[in-house]
């Protein structure tokens, strides 16, 4: 872009400096002009030495070497004047003439040709959206087609995907039906984890063109050109429509917008963003352009973007879990010679926290230490190797877990769910995890069975035990506290004192709402309270005493069923990741155990030993 720029710059000065030496150059050569009547005086007079005639134009000099031109209206009467006059005659055909005039024409011409090509160029460059040297970057992925097998280890977000490409497929299907097809998927990731690629796969899979741009090319740009690319962009892929446009992070362009007067850069991002929400309503139903956006930080996006129409589909990519990374090794090594003896589930229970594309990192080391040890396929020590050149980069990045931390994770997050397993009226478990996600070391999800607006007390007292769980575990098994549990203590905080000043649900407070703060009400001493610091300090003993009396619980709870926590635990810490499926069928084999416990416990008190 620079070059072609600097090009232009140096063709535009040249053509300006030849301009002006061509107008120099005539002016010298080309003599001051007499009328006719001059001439001829000067002519009778016998001043002129030398006539060269080019059709009717005469040029030529007097006898003092003053060079002269005019025009002849009446050639036939000049040249008996001439001979007269013993004037030296020299005389070319008017046709002749035209070479001047045509070059005259032509430089102007040919240079502002030149300018046109090297601007049109550059358009035609911006129109697809990229520069002159990115254009490989605009191809069609057709040339190298990227399916769902090349992306390995996500299965949900890949059954997500699959009615997109079928909207691609047979839009028509869809469209006659009056379906609203969607516009925008929003991926959501760490970096590495395969989100280009899954974008790539999506157009590989429906056999769509793939157009991709990153955020940043918009940004980094003169004022208005990022706009106008995203409108280039759109017109571009319209036309090969059905099609997928690929941006990769779209925070750079899609940061909440400021609201208040902004510096230059930011107005810029605003613009860019404001013709990319235009482009993104401005489709028609028989144009499906589908928008893919990547992201590894979507709590800065401006909501308007996910708003319906819009990225209203989003699909969360995490790091992978250990049968993530056995599958994304498995693709990849079959790209390399790899020693059947080599056990690629041990190499990916040994690299947690490693993304996909880390992974792919991790092969193509391996191949160039067994490459640099001249073996002719990889075997295990180099996959090894390998790794510990990787996890040193990484661990500066500071996303290697120490295997402590993953313990006490484990049991943290094996505390929640145990709790949340065992007692009645809770959500239903969803997903448990010990892979770090964001800020969160682990995540134990819980799916509410509907959407509940009335919650029963029970309900939230045991939603706070499972808050605590977490806690409660940490401090059962390790016997010290950590802050992992800073989020959850407030939550369940948030959820007792809602228990007793919003809800009435205490017994010793009774059916009173005391509001803590209201909006606009803030005084400057604090918050502004509608009651007595009597009534406040009794509210907080009861907050205190609910929190207090539910973490006793969910400890003893824990304590009566350690033998459960530590299995699940130690699962948790094989597997990374369990569903509801994987959870339950835990909890069921630990009954049993329990159940024939009592059982033998029963048939002991029966025959009892003497
Ligand atoms: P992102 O866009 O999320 O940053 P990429 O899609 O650019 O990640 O991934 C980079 C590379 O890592 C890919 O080209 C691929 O080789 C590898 N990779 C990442 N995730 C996967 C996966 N799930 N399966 C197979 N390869 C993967
Ligand atoms: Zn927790």
């Amino acid at each position: 872009m620079k070059n072609q720029i600097q090009l232009g710059l140096l063709i535009i000065t040249l053509a300006a400096f030849l301009l002006l030496g061509y107008n120099v150059y005539l002016r010298e050569t080309t003599p001051p002009t007499q009328s006719y009547s001059t001439f001829l005086l000067e002519l009778r007079q016998g001043n002129i030495a030398k006539v060269h005639l080019r059709g009717a134009e005469i040029t030529g000099t007097d006898r003092i070497g003053r060079a002269f031109s005019s025009y002849s209206p009446d050639l036939g009467g000049l040249l008996p004047l001439l001979q007269e006059q013993e004037v030296e005659i020299s005389a070319e055909p008017a046709a002749e003439t035209g070479t001047i005039t045509f070059f005259k024409v032509l430089l102007p011409i040919s240079i502002l040709y030149a300018l046109w090509l090297i601007f049109h160029r550059r358009k035609l460059g911006q129109r697809s959206g990229l520069g002159l040297g990115e254009r490989s970057r605009f191809t069609p992925v057709h040339s190298q087609r990227v399916t769902f097998a090349d992306v390995a280890g996500i299965a949900e977000a890949k059954v997500e995907l699959q009615e997109i490409i079928e909207f691609l497929k047979l839009p028509e299907k869809y469209s006659k039906l009056g379906a609203k097809l969607p516009k925008g998927v929003l991926l959501q990731g760490p970096p590495g984890t395969g989100k280009t690629l899954l974008a790539k796969a999506i157009a590989g899979e429906a056999s769509v063109s793939f157009f991709s741009l990153g955020g940043s090319d918009f940004v980094e740009m003169f004022v208005g050109v990022g706009a106008s690319r995203v409108r280039e962009l759109f017109a571009e892929a319209k036309k090969s429509a059905p099609c997928i446009i690929f941006i990769d992070e779209i925070d750079a362009i899609g940061g909440k917008r400021s609201g208040n007067a902004s510096s230059g850069a930011s107005d810029e991002r605003e613009q860019t963003l404001n013709a990319l929400l235009v482009e993104m309503d401005g489709f028609s139903s028989d144009e499906v352009v589908i928008v893919v956006a990547a992201t590894n930080r979507p709590d800065v996006l401006d909501p308007a973007l996910l708003r319906p129409g819009r990225f209203d589909r989003q699909i969360t990519i995490g790091l992978p879990d250990l049968k993530g990374r056995s599958k994304i090794l498995q693709v990849h090594a079959q790209n390399v010679a790899v020693d059947p003896e080599t056990d690629l589930t041990t190499i990916a229970r040994s690299i947690p926290g490693f993304s996909g594309a880390d992974i792919a990192n991790l092969v193509n080391e391996a191949a160039l230490m067994a490459g640099r040890h001249n073996k002719a396929s990889i075997e295990m020590d180099d996959f090894e190797e390998a790794k510990d050149k990787i996890i040193m980069g990484i661990a500066r990045k500071s996303i290697v877990v120490s295997e402590q931390d993953r313990r006490i994770t484990a049991y943290h997050e094996a505390g929640h769910a145990i709790v949340g397993l065992m007692l009645d009226e809770t959500d239903p478990l969803h997903k448990i995890t010990i892979i770090p996600r964001g800020r969160a070391m682990g995540v134990t999800q819980q799916l509410p069975l509907d959407d509940r607006h009335t919650y029963s007390q029970t309900y939230l007292l045991n939603r706070i035990k499972t808050l605590l769980g977490g806690r409660a575990a940490e401090s059962l098994v390790f016997n010290r506290l950590t802050t992992g549990a800073s989020n959850d203590i407030n939550i369940a905080t948030d959820i007792a004192s809602r228990i007793v000043c919003e809800w009435g649900m205490s017994e010793a407070i009774g059916p009173v709402a005391f509001r803590h703060e209201q909006e606009g009400f803030l005084q400057e001493g604090g918050q502004f309270k509608p009651y007595s610091e009597m009534t406040a300090q009794r509210l907080d003993q009861e907050v205190n005493r609910i929190l207090h009396d539910c973490y006793e619980t969910t400890y003893e709870l824990l304590n009566q069923h350690n033998k459960f926590l530590h299995k699940f635990a130690e699962v948790l810490l094989l597997n990374e990741t369990m569903d509801a499926e994987e959870a339950d069928i835990v909890f069921r084999s630990y009954l049993r155990e329990q159940e024939m416990e009592r059982r033998l416990c029963g048939i002991r008190s029966e025959h009892p030993t003497p």
